[in-house]
């Protein structure tokens, strides 16, 4: 029998590395020399053995405390439990490799959860106001519901794969390691279709577009989300579904802007209506609404027409409609009204000029010879 290696040599790391160090060069060689990736190559294989021996003793701080002691021998005449019988190589792989196992057949294929997707809607000012049920046409893989998701044509089965009894690894003795490999008959898999599906060509999945409904709920804004459980892609091999993510985009409206609950828009009324108040009719999202003007009313105030907004999300009341005032001057006036207004001016001992021009004609240096 040949000399044993030093597993420190082995592993190429000092007699002081770390956990980490001995992970981490374990990993690198058993990625390198695993008979997965080297098939028929016998010395990879040894390498391999080698390797994973080493680190089976140095990861275990007992193993390798009798290690550092006696050598070999130590472990040999300790009655460890390491000597002898086969080391589980899913327990070192799950250890080294974590989440990235899949490549090694270790284990069987691990489901996989399906992946989660995101739908961006758009819905109008209005729908926000009066909350809306949408339906939405989502394409998605789902699970094939002519064969259940199994692959199998319809009627026949899924079959245990006979080489590896469903284990999707076959175990293989060679003197002092029991190695597990995938199986080569499934590919890992455990189970064989021999009959496929013809809706999903075996694969279990499809692709298809799903009608979902969704209530969009009154006051929500651009940037909300909803998630919908379950309503993502199929998983693989009997996962769970991903989610769907649902996000709201409320789409510019012409007349009406938003400023959180309140609906933002605006009136035009007379230089006579600012000054004297009075009742008016605007606009609102949902037809007419009747707006007070207070007296003296100045150009730019807003008026507040209570409640008549956008609905607060999940409550019973709503944000205000907000009317911005502008005022019109007339542009034409005929005679009767200029004398009204030119009276109105002398009652209130303002400054007006009516034989020869307007206050701005004379400011401008205009006068009526020029015309
Ligand atoms: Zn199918
Ligand atoms: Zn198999």
């Amino acid at each position: 029998m040949t000399q044993k290696r030093d597993y420190y040599e082995i592993l190429n790391v000092n007699r002081d590395a770390d956990e980490d160090e001995i992970k981490k060069a374990y990993r690198k060689l058993a990625i390198q020399f695993h008979p997965d990736k080297n098939p028929g190559n016998d010395e990879a294989e040894n390498k391999f053995k080698e390797a994973t021996e080493a680190y089976e003793v140095l990861r275990t701080p007992e193993k390798r405390q009798l290690y550092d002691r006696y050598g070999h021998a130590g472990l040999e005449n300790s009655g460890s439990d390491f000597s002898g019988f086969g080391v589980n190589l899913d327990d070192i792989f799950g250890d080294v490799f974590g989440d990235l196992l899949g490549g090694f057949g270790g284990t069987q294929r691990s489901p996989k959860r399906g992946r989660s997707l995101q739908y961006n809607l758009e819905v109008s000012l209005e729908d926000v106001i009066h909350g809306k049920q949408e339906t939405l046409h989502v394409p998605r893989i789902e699970s094939c519901s002519t064969c259940d998701g199994s692959g199998a044509r319809h009627g026949t089965r899924v079959v245990t794969c006979p080489q590896c009894h469903g284990r999707g690894q076959v175990s293989q003795t060679q003197g002092f390691f029991t190695m597990s490999r995938t199986c080569p008959n499934c590919r890992g898999e455990g189970e064989m279709i021999q009959d496929p599906c013809p809706s999903c060509a075996g694969k279990g999945l499809i692709r298809n577009s799903a009608e979902i409904k969704l209530n969009i709920d009154k006051g929500v804004d651009t940037g909300f989300k909803y998630q919908l459980r379950g309503e993502g892609e199929a998983g693989a091999n009997g996962a769970p579904p991903g989610d769907l993510y649902v996000v709201i985009n409320v789409v510019p409206h012409e007349r009406f802007q938003r400023n959180q609950n309140d609906l933002i828009t605006s009136a035009k009324i007379s230089f006579v209506q600012a000054a004297l108040g009075g009742r008016i009719t605007v606009d609102g999202i949902d037809g007419p609404e009747t707006l007070q003007i207070p007296p003296g009313t100045q150009y730019g105030t807003q008026l507040r027409i209570p409640n008549k907004g956008i609905p607060h999300y999940r409550r019973s009341y709503s944000g205000d409609l907000v009317v911005a005032i502008e005022i019109e001057t007339p542009k034409y006036l005929n005679a009767a009204e200029r004398e009204k207004l030119e009276e109105f001016a002398n009652l209130r001992g303002e400054l007006h000029d009516n034989d020869h021009g307007g206050f701005w004609d004379k400011l401008l240096g205009r006068n009526d010879e020029d015309e």
